[in-house]
């Protein structure tokens, strides 16, 4: 059996969002429900090309079609 304390976490959502790429701003449609855009937080591992470097980034959406245009490989449908 376990009890549970209700405990509320600091939710944080951008207010602006500017795409790294093209530099645009971009529109935040519905940000609750699933952001318009791609956000990528990374650390890289040490002894990895960028050792330990923790990098973040945003793109739109057109930049981000453009990125995935030039895949291999489709990025997976979920
Ligand atoms: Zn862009």
């Amino acid at each position: 059996m376990r009890e549970y304390k209700i405990v509320i976490k600091e939710e944080k959502l951008p207010t602006r969002v500017f795409c790294n790429r093209c530099g645009r701003e971009i529109k935040i449609i519905h940000p609750e429900s699933g952001a318009n855009y791609l956000s990528v937080d990374k650390l890289w591992g040490y002894g990895s090309r960028f050792d330990g470097e923790a990098h973040s980034f945003d793109l739109c959406e057109d930049c981000y079609e453009l990125m995935i245009s030039e895949f291999k490989i489709s990025p997976k449908k979920l």
